[in-house]
């Protein structure tokens, strides 16, 4: 029998769950897949309710787990066997190699000196990386990774000679003994590119939310300055496209719940670097739950900000990369043909086992989140369970850290 914890993902829900469930006195480890924690809250520029810039919750979190020695975490790792039953499950860990050393060293001369670039997952493919390289300057752990495969000819003669770098590093596996697991693995954005209607990935300056939340962001590709991909000019006429990808059967068949919020909260990201700019939001319905009402508000009362309800049916590339939306009206009953310099798509939230069900014994739903498995020991928090915000991401990573401790606790 094991009174540990093991925490599935390294985001807001899972850290949260992880710190909860150590400070209660049990040893817990999280297993995170990319090579920093943080998940999708540390690509945000700024989130609900205070508007506060992603590092500052998430400081926080890391400064509680760099206290507590019942915290250990494995970064660019996943579970690959889970055997056992409640109260003693064996978990099987692969280890990715990271291929630079286990302390911080500051490689910004090296990696600058390397020629050998790739899209940047973290932007979005916004921006380019090189493959030795840290996604943000608040890294948690921080440390640098070696992506081996985007090495240049020439950068791999310079890493060879390299101190603190082992290009050489092979995957690994280790072995934990768990009473209970906590899944939380979060969600991703839908893949806007199956909106073939909307102009996902053929029309340059039609971006999704999260594009946008990474040109707003200080550290995205442009310093904070949300421009154009196509020529790096702020926009003055901007489309927003709610519900691309949700409330769908063809995609995503539930309302993502966060993605109204986005909107009002990116058009005063627009109005503060330029009041003069003019939005139109495209919506079916506008989704602002409890006292988010009072964002709704505020934004509707902005004189160059105007809605219109009626679904987008098509985005197309028009002259001087402008965008062309074609949309009903429904509140007039007119057909609409409209140009602005950018259209963001409010893209849903997809969670990541939709891509596929981990050797676990819980149930997805059809959607793929998390629907059982609670007699099992295994506990779903934050966007596993359901599309959340980050306030609420939280309390479930809480919530499903008591469950995990009351039951460890009970055997
Ligand atoms: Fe559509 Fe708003 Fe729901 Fe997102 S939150 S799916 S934009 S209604």
């Amino acid at each position: 029998m094991s009174n540990a914890i093991l925490v599935m993902g390294g985001g807001f829900a899972g850290i949260t769950a992880a710190i909860e469930a150590a400070e209660l006195g049990h040893d817990v480890y999280i297993v995170e897949k990319s090579p920093w924690l943080g998940g999708r809250v540390a690509q945000l520029n700024k989130y609900f309710p205070k508007f506060c810039p992603p590092s500052c919750g998430l400081e926080i979190q890391f400064q509680r787990i760099r206290k507590n020695p019942r915290v250990k975490f494995f970064t660019l790792a996943e579970v690959v066997g889970l055997s056992g039953y409640k109260g003693d499950y064996t978990a099987k860990i692969r280890l990715m190699p990271r291929r630079t050393a286990h302390h911080n060293v500051d490689f910004t001369l090296l990696a600058s000196a390397l020629t050998g670039e790739t899209d940047n997952e973290f932007d979005f493919g916004l921006s380019k990386r090189k493959a030795l390289y840290k996604s943000m300057p608040f890294a948690f752990p921080d440390r640098y990774a070696l992506d081996a495969q985007s090495l240049s000819k020439s950068d791999t003669a310079l890493v060879a000679e390299a101190k603190f770098v082992e290009p050489a590093e092979e995957p690994r596996e280790v072995v934990l003994n768990a009473g209970v697991v906590v899944v939380a693995t979060g969600w991703k954005p839908y893949d806007v590119t199956r909106l073939t209607n909307l102009g996902a990935g053929a029309v340059e300056n039609c971006i999704s939310n999260m594009q946008l939340e990474r040109l707003a962001s200080p550290f995205g590709p442009t310093q904070g300055k949300i421009v154009r991909p196509s020529d790096n000019r702020a926009p003055t006429n901007i489309a927003f496209v709610q519900c691309a990808g949700s409330r769908d059967q063809n995609h995503l068949n539930y309302c993502s719940y966060i993605c109204c919020m986005a909107t009002f909260k990116q058009c005063l990201y627009l109005l503060e670097q330029n009041p003069n700019v003019r939005i139109t939001v495209y919506y079916i319905d506008l989704r602002a739950p409890g006292r988010y009402v009072n964002m709704l508000e505020k934004v509707r009362a902005q004189p160059n900000v105007s809605f219109i309800k009626g679904k987008v049916a098509d985005v197309v590339q028009a002259e001087g990369d402008r965008v062309t939306l074609v949309a009903e009206d429904a509140v007039r009953g007119e057909k609409l043909i409209l140009t602005y310099d950018l259209a963001v798509l409010a893209t849903g939230m997809q969670p990541s086992l939709a891509a596929g069900k981990p050797a676990l014994p819980l149930s997805l739903d059809e959607d793929g989140f998390v629907a059982g498995g609670e007699e099992s020991g295994i506990f779903a928090a934050g966007c596993a369970r359901m599309p959340l915000d980050v306030t609420r991401t939280a309390r479930s990573g809480t919530a499903a850290a008591l469950k995990a401790v009351q039951t460890v606790k009970g055997r």
